[in-house]
């Protein structure tokens, strides 16, 4: 079987809240949005921070009103940060876009959820107005193929709920695994198994070990924690997503050093950064 080319990019890594100050501009302060496409062929974007107004940008760059194009938006759940872009995502407004909107924890509230956050009293267009009609779609727990990428969702410990998605094609997994707290069985477990040999693993390490005690149940780990996770489920390649908006640059520097004591490999996101497998 030939691998799959799956390529990574990054157009917000931030967690909670965007952080455009100076100091964390080399990683960046946009809220998360990660897009995927095997062999350069069309985008799964998942979640729709601030991240995913560029990305738009970039998806209209040189290409004329016509045609017909389908971007895939996968939502892992509804906190702020992970829909918050969604009413600045140009190709919503274009009519020659057609938009599939994916969710599992939720998911019989999704339409009624991303159209009260596009409606007055929070935002002046409506999501309801033509040509902005996305459809929307429960994403089966057994996985879907979409643009020649299986796509399986599993529930992360996250209150409220969260999806993490495994992403698997011909052979090369990413596992995206944002806004997770470790500590329920239940979820680790699961979490490990859909880890398990992934050449790259995306994952929420907002909190420093000494800082969590403070933070217990607010659904967030430490870049520890995911260390250790990436280590036990044997991956190639450890990425630490969703940084604390207090976590400048150098700050977010000296957890990847440490990180990379338990765990060689490891890298943080930033914005714009590209990644094959
Ligand atoms: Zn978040
Ligand atoms: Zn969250």
């Amino acid at each position: 079987m030939a691998m799959a080319n799956l390529e990574v990019r990054f157009w917000g890594v931030r967690g909670s809240i965007p952080t455009p100050h100076e100091p964390n501009m080399k990683h960046g302060g946009n809220t998360p949005c990660v897009e995927v496409r095997r062999d350069g062929g069309p985008p799964l974007i998942f979640d729709a921070g601030t991240g995913i107004r560029c990305l738009g940008r970039e998806l209209l760059n040189g290409i004329p009103p016509g045609g017909k194009h389908k971007v895939h938006l996968f939502l892992t759940h509804f906190h702020w940060d992970h829909i918050q872009g969604l009413p600045f995502f140009d190709p919503l407004y274009r009519a020659d876009y057609f938009m599939q909107v994916w969710s599992s924890v939720g998911a019989e509230h999704l339409q009624s959820t991303l159209e009260r956050q596009m409606s007055r009293p929070y935002f002046p267009i409506d999501l309801t107005e033509p040509p902005r009609r996305p459809d929307y779609t429960m994403a089966p727990k057994e996985g879907v193929e979409v643009e020649g990428i299986q796509v399986e969702p599993f529930p992360l410990n996250h209150p409220g709920g969260c999806a993490g998605y495994r992403l698997s094609a011909g052979g090369t997994r990413i596992v995206y695994a944002t806004d997770h707290e470790p500590g329920d069985e239940s979820c680790d477990r699961r979490l490990m198994q859909m880890a398990g040999g992934a050449d790259l693993l995306i994952i929420d390490s907002q909190y420093l070990p000494e800082e969590y005690p403070a933070r217990k149940g607010w659904g967030h780990g430490t870049w520890l924690a995911s260390a250790e996770t990436a280590r036990q489920a044997g991956v190639k390649q450890l990425v630490l997503f969703h940084h604390d908006p207090a976590r400048d640059d150098s700050a977010v520097e000296d957890v990847v050093r440490m990180a990379q004591g338990e765990f060689a490999n490891t890298i943080a996101a930033r914005e714009g950064c590209n990644l094959t497998l």
